[in-house]
């Protein structure tokens, strides 16, 4: 192991799909499948849980945009039915498809850097004390 990785920006390295450590090792073991580790500096990447976030973004980003073009360019050009089909399902799925390793990656280096994980309670260990607890005596005036 090298200590001496200088840590990307979370966009570089997302961007790359990259070691969100040290930029070097790939993140991904197949198209979205992430890797257990850092073939490099040897990050667990057993942190790393996205979710469905990289495929809310990328939907709603590419969704919006193709569906804006093809509006404009239905006004404008009025082109026949068979060339909207040929031309919108293609851009919505090659735009996905390209964009979503990427948005991934971006997102795990950004859970990376921020240390975003899971919720937990912990207790303060005085009853009524902890996490968001509704304080009676402030709200009562005692
Ligand atoms: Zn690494």
């Amino acid at each position: 192991m090298d200590a001496t990785f200088v840590q990307p920006t979370s966009l570089s390295a997302g961007l790359r799909c990259r070691c969100p450590r040290c930029g070097e090792g790939r993140l991904f073991s197949g198209f979205l499948r992430i890797a257990p580790s850092c073939e490099r500096c040897g990050l667990s990447f057993a942190f790393a849980d996205p979710a469905d976030g990289p495929a809310f973004f990328v939907m709603s980003g590419v969704g919006i945009a193709v569906i804006a073009l093809w509006a404009w360019a239905v006004v404008v050009f009025q082109p026949p039915l068979w060339a909207q089909f040929a031309t919108v399902f293609p851009a919505l799925i090659g735009l996905c498809l390209a964009t979503l390793r990427p948005m991934k990656a971006w997102l795990v280096a950004e859970q990376y850097v921020h240390k975003a994980e899971e919720g937990r309670w912990a207790s303060t260990g005085v009853h009524g004390e902890g996490g968001f607890a509704f304080d009676r005596r402030k709200a009562c005036g005692g």
